[in-house]
């Protein structure tokens, strides 16, 4: 036999046996198979479920802000969210600063924040951290350069954690475009460093960290392969992650099931009703009148364990009358699905991640 054969020959044994060990890793589930993005827009005419009864049963609201009043907004100054909960039969709400807080002069809130989840016997949650690390991370990744001063930001984020009043870490931005005018806009890298250490931290705390992450700018351009490799990397890097990624990650259905069923650590929060002019670029899950579309109301059947409600109210800016209105079409979506699906959603997969109402 040649030379040349015996390499061709020896080529193909090789190519041959790390294909069967890829197949046999990828069988065991030690590699995972590339997942596939879907880039393609949504019809907002597509079928939607019909409105069902009101489901009745307890609600907790995952993913809402208390923000300073700017500009116009002073008028709503000083809600008493206590009072607008005790309305709207909501049971518990999570307060986080928003991926803006830095920008936003949110820091005389956090004051604010902290009073009123202490004075709530357990009623107010507190999600930490994303006043000091969104921006921080932003600046850096515009200078081009890694912040130098990653070790003493991680420290401050697990003191914070390991403080007690921390139920995780968030609103994170990764793409945060300027949907409504003058939103300032955030857009880090992909799997940008910074924010897998924070994924780690949060996992080490054991602590879910919350992700606001859009698919598309205003004007189309995609980002869904970034979102999906950050998505993957924070868990390469801390398998033990909870990640919530908020406003059901901001793309599509088959996206959502797609990233579900690849990480077993992902959740989702339900942001129902948004104002198309302003979001409809971003999937939104049902349509004007407030119904499911059919896609997401069977994502929802199909894995009803993963997901939660998250009104992402602004207190400070929205009138808080418009929050009890909000619960009741939220409540009128939730009738839509099955008794024991809107139970989960709505009340019982929180409490498995933020622990019982007291
Ligand atoms: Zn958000």
């Amino acid at each position: 036999m040649s030379r040349f054969f015996l390499e061709k020959m020896v080529a193909s044994r090789l190519r041959f046996f790390l294909v069967l060990v890829w197949s046999c890793l990828f069988i065991a589930g030690a590699v995972a198979e590339p997942l596939a993005i879907d880039l393609g827009r949504s019809d907002p005419e597509r079928h939607v479920r019909p409105l069902g009864e009101p489901y009745r049963g307890p609600l907790i609201d995952t993913h809402s802000h208390l923000v300073a009043p700017k500009g116009k907004m002073t008028a709503y100054g000083n809600p008493d969210i206590l009072a607008i909960l005790e309305r709207a039969d909501v049971s518990r709400i999570i307060l986080l600063p928003t991926p803006n807080a830095a920008v936003n002069n949110d820091a005389a809130v956090r004051g604010k924040r902290e009073a009123l989840r202490k004075a709530s016997a357990g009623r107010v949650l507190a999600m930490c951290g994303s006043d000091y690390l969104t921006h921080w991370m932003y600046d850096a990744a515009l200078s081009g350069k890694l912040p130098g001063d990653s070790v003493s930001q991680m420290e401050r984020l697990t003191t914070d954690l390991n403080g007690g009043g921390c139920a995780g870490v968030g609103e994170i931005g990764l793409f945060h475009f300027a949907k409504v005018r003058q939103q300032a806009v955030i857009k880090l890298p992909a799997a940008y460093p910074p924010l897998l250490a924070i994924g780690e931290v949060a996992a080490k705390a054991g602590l879910p960290l919350d992700l606001h992450a859009e698919s598309r700018e205003p004007n189309m351009a995609p980002h869904q392969a970034e979102v999906f490799a950050t998505i993957d990397s924070l868990f390469e890097r801390a398998p033990g992650l909870r990640l919530i990624c908020s406003h059901t990650c901001l793309t599509t259905a088959r996206n959502a099931r797609a990233l579900l069923q690849a990480y077993p650590g992902l959740m989702m929060n339900l942001r129902a009703f948004r104002n198309p002019e302003e979001w409809g670029h971003l999937e939104p899950i049902t349509d004007l009148q407030g119904r499911l579309y059919d896609d997401w109301a069977a994502l929802l059947e199909d894995m009803p364990d993963r997901f939660m409600i998250g009104d992402d109210f602004m207190f400070g800016w929205n009138d808080p009358e418009s929050y009890e209105r909000h619960f009741q079409k939220m409540r009128r979506m939730l009738g839509s699905l099955p008794a024991t699906v809107a139970k989960k959603i709505a009340f019982e997969n929180a409490v498995k991640l933020f622990g019982p109402l007291p």
